[in-house]
């Protein structure tokens, strides 16, 4: 052919964390035939949907098998009951929002990777280490993106004053609180210095709550529209899929506040919206009616209680790394634990440690961003049996 490519995606990074590792766990096992691999790596869960969850999708299936129930193509926004049911789930952190603010979608990442369609050519802000997705999004637009550093010294939890450059340019500012990997989550305080440095720049902060759910510390806001002005800035992406198990079931929501405008006047709200129903058909109504029973009260009963049992998990192998004095962050608000490689390892020498010596797998550091290396991810979405074992394992090894 002679057509051209879109040659941004040629500055994506080749090699993607999770084929590298599942390529080195391949050759150890095959090296190393019938040695039993413990898998903490991948960010997935593992505990099945709450009962009341898959019981909503039952019956919304047979609705769709019937003449009088059967339902098209939904509202490219989402049906007016899950967005209701979201409206009440931030009333509960005195969050008040417009249902036209409400966008249900078919996950966060879909949310996180569309929303450069509707940006022009920004200075961009994002953490380091985080989720690749914010990065890769963006280098697929060509935009140029500055990166802020978490490290021990700020816990992991980057600052407005850590930004170089142009002090007064309008940026697009990537939060992601829980932050994974590092586990680390801002408090009011923390999170009012954004709000208020976005406001006075003019900037859009995107807030990635994914792990909201997580969060233990009263401290903590759940939402960034707990901050005040946050209307004014901030969009805000979560998910079902951490908090309700529905990785595999795929929704998500993200709010855009009215009040947002760009330098123009253009309001954010009104492009989304035309850049979901020019792309996006919506999600499946039986996932729609499962979401909705996700967020009643003895859905959200049941889907803390998974939570708990992961958190449970964490505090095991805090417990481990307490004992040996290693550093970490996270497992308290958020279901990872970052901790710092022990003898100034590198991450993917960690990584190769605990694989030959315990036959344990996590994720290096380094995946998430530059400053991620000498750290690692160890996950606690594993059974509760197989960390139980991965902990006395890392009690002899580290
Ligand atoms: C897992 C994760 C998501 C993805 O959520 P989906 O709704 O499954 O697409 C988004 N953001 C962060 C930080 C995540 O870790």
């Amino acid at each position: 052919m002679n057509i051209k490519i879109n040659s941004n995606f040629k500055n994506i990074k080749e090699t993607y964390l999770f084929s590298e590792i599942s390529q080195r766990v391949k050759r150890y096992s095959e090296a190393n035939p019938g040695k039993d691999i413990i898998r903490l790596g991948i960010g997935d869960v593992t505990l099945p949907l709450p009962s009341v969850v898959t019981s909503a999708m039952k019956i919304a299936a047979g609705e769709m098998g019937e003449q009088k129930t059967f339902r098209g193509y939904p509202p490219e926004s989402g049906y007016p009951f899950l967005k209701s049911a979201v409206q009440s789930h931030y009333q509960r952190y005195g969050v008040s929002l417009d249902i036209s603010e409400i966008f249900i979608s078919d996950g966060a990442k879909s949310d996180l990777g569309n929303l450069v369609d509707i940006l022009g050519s920004n200075k961009v802000i994002i953490p380091d280490p985080v989720y690749p997705v914010y990065v890769d999004s963006n280098l697929m637009n060509g935009n140029k993106i500055t990166l802020i550093a978490g490290n021990k010294e700020n816990g992991f939890l980057p600052m407005p004053d850590q930004i170089t450059g142009d002090a007064a340019e309008p940026a697009v500012i990537y939060i992601c609180s829980p932050n994974n990997p590092t586990g680390a989550a801002y408090n009011s305080e923390q999170l009012a210095k954004w709000v208020e440095y976005a406001l006075g720049t003019g900037s859009l902060i995107i807030y990635d709550s994914a792990y909201e759910a997580f969060i233990t510390q009263d401290d903590l806001p759940h939402s960034i529209y707990e901050i005040k002005g946050a209307y004014e800035c901030a969009v805000e992406v979560c998910s079902f899929s951490k908090f309700a198990g529905f990785t595999g079931v795929r929704c998500g929501w993200m709010i855009v506040p009215q009040k947002l405008t760009a330098d123009d006047g253009t309001s954010l709200n009104k492009m989304w919206l035309r850049r979901q129903s020019t792309k996006f058909n919506g999600v499946s109504y039986p996932v729609q009616a499962a979401a909705e029973a996700a967020l009643t009260p003895e859905g959200m009963k049941q889907c803390l209680s998974n939570i708990e049992y992961y958190r449970r998990n964490a505090a095991l192998i805090g417990e481990v790394l307490d004992s040996k004095g290693i550093f970490y962050t996270g497992g308290r608000n958020s279901p990872y634990i970052w901790l710092e490689c022990p003898d100034k390892m590198g991450s993917w020498e960690f990584f190769d440690m605990l694989l030959n010596k315990a036959q344990i797998v996590g994720t290096p550091g380094e995946g998430f961003g530059e400053a991620g290396e000498g750290y690692f991810r160890i996950t606690s979405f594993g059974t509760y049996e197989n960390t139980v074992r991965a902990c006395d394992r890392l009690r002899e090894i580290l």
